[in-house]
């Protein structure tokens, strides 16, 4: 598969800044895994503060020619750079599986998901509106202008190696900003090649850069640099909290997507069938690794023994195995911590109680790859139930009450995706006002949009990203008073 990639040209294996594929200023390098075999794919330049502060002077050097081009002229490059990620789908669904290790089928479908986001801020580009307001005095007129925040440091996670930048990266360059990109240091080849089809769709030299290395001397380069006025991330929130505080420094605005806990209530009266379908979806995409998957399955007493005895048949009709194969839908997870902590979760809830019903040990593939696992009589009490598995791990409470399913669905510091599964639209209505939380799904397990708001609250992050609120965050509002009118 690499060499048919490196042949298609989509094979980049240098940083991108002011339009040049460069090494690290020291030409050490970093290699990128297959975690499915661990074979070295490929090794990227590990860059740090230096070539950083570089990608931000060249952002805000593009930043004045950018931000002054016409909205239609900005989104017709983005309507072309949408176009070239979907011509070259294959070639970035292959990269995908390749370094990330979700099946091929989910990749492709993360490519349709990934260019969504610049297809759609390429149509909001046009809509950037601003407001007059009625004064209250006679001889003035009060306007509110919508201008680009400026250059942006965009920080991305590997779970999505596509469609975490596009998603930042869409609106940002709609809007007139120009971007430094950090990918993931596992899955930073995807973000390349999407950048060089930037780059043929004629987004200018400097509007979009690309580093990765030293994570952390990156962001603080990032954070430092008072020509940065914006930091986008998504990960996990430890890291969100850390940039959070040194963001502080220059007062910069700040969208952060954390992580989860997301509860998949089901109710008594839900649709089995609907029920086990949209939960299995909502756990085990991408082998259990997004935010919005599902973290903790509270289930009715009533439908209990059912719904647990349907949903392991499920689970268990679940193929393993490399994201290339034929009928795969459960590859492995990205590296050995992601195994230990599962392993570390399942372990706890195993000695507090808790029974299992299916998996529970590394699969004999070896390697990242774990069986997919149902755990019963899953209590508070336990670590899965408190921290964010993000793994191939399904674990089952039980509940009583309305009451006491929002109760536990809430006792969380996290806020981000939920999901309930109810045939009565009262309590859909009712339980969706109750959660706190940023996304509800009712009766379906994948929610996610291009068009739809995405994001948490508590400490699942701040802001929203995709839909026509995702343009907001990369938006100043300027009020121009008119006197003497
Ligand atoms: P995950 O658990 O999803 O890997 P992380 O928060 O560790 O979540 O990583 C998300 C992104 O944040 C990655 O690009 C990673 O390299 C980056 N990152 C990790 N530590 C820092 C840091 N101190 N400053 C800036 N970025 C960081």
């Amino acid at each position: 598969v690499a060499s048919q990639l490196r042949s298609s040209g989509l094979l980049r294996t240098q940083g991108l800044i002011g339009g040049k594929w460069v090494n690290a200023f020291d030409s050490t390098t970093i290699q990128v895994n297959d975690p499915a075999s661990g074979e070295i794919i490929a090794e990227v330049p590990c860059m740090g503060a230096k070539e950083t502060n570089q990608a931000i002077s060249s952002a805000y050097d593009a930043f004045h020619y950018w931000s002054k081009l016409t909205a239609m002229e900005r989104s017709q490059r983005l309507r072309r750079w949408y176009d070239l990620l979907i011509a070259h789908k294959e070639e970035l669904g292959q990269l995908i599986t390749l370094e990330q290790g979700k099946p091929l089928k989910e990749a492709l479908g993360e490519v349709n998901y990934g260019a969504s986001f610049i297809e759609f801020f390429a149509e909001e580009a046009k809509r950037v509106y601003g407001d007059i307001i009625p004064p209250t005095l006679g001889d003035r007129r009060l306007l509110v202008l919508k201008q680009p925040v400026g250059v942006v440091g965009a920080i991305t996670p590997w779970n999505f190696p596509l469609a975490m930048i596009t998603r930042k990266v869409g609106p940002a360059l709609a809007s007139g900003c120009t971007v430094v990109v950090k990918p993931s240091e596992l899955t930073p080849l995807t973000a390349l090649a999407a950048a060089e089809l930037a780059l043929q769709a004629g987004i200018p030299p400097g509007a979009l850069n690309v580093v990765m290395g030293n994570a952390s001397e990156i962001g603080g380069a990032l954070l430092t640099s008072t020509k940065v006025r914006k930091i986008t991330f998504t990960g996990s929130t430890a890291v969100g909290k850390k940039l959070m505080a040194g963001a502080a420094e220059t007062v910069k605005r700040l969208s952060l997507e954390l992580g989860g806990n997301a509860p998949c209530i089901v109710f008594d009266d839900a649709d089995l069938e609907v029920a086990v379908k949209g939960a299995l979806a909502a756990k085990f995409r991408n082998s259990g690794q997004t935010c919005v998957c599902a973290n903790r399955v509270i289930v009715q007493e009533g439908i209990y023994d059912k719904f647990a005895d349907a949903f392991s048949k499920a689970v268990q009709n679940m193929q393993v195995g490399n994201g290339f194969s034929e009928g795969v839908v459960q590859g492995p997870l990205i590296n050995e911590a992601a195994v230990q902590k599962v392993e570390k979760l399942v372990k706890d809830a195993i000695s507090k109680g808790a029974k299992l019903l299916l998996g529970g040990k590394r699969h004999s593939l070896g390697m990242t790859f774990y069986e997919p696992t149902v755990l019963s009589g899953v209590k508070s009490e336990m670590l899965i139930s408190r921290e964010e598995v993000f793994g191939p791990v399904a674990p089952i409470m039980r509940f009583k009450t309305e009451e006491e399913a929002i109760q536990m669905a809430n006792d969380t510091n996290a806020g981000l995706a939920a999901y309930i599964f109810t045939n009565s639209v009262q309590r859909s209505w009712r339980v969706s006002e109750a959660l706190e939380y940023g996304l509800v799904g009712v009766n379906e397990g994948i929610i996610s949009t291009e068009v739809a708001p995405f994001g948490g609250v508590k400490q699942s992050g701040l802001g929203r990203e995709g839909s026509k609120y995702g343009m907001d965050e990369y938006l100043e509002m300027k009020y121009v008073c008119l006197g003497d009118m």
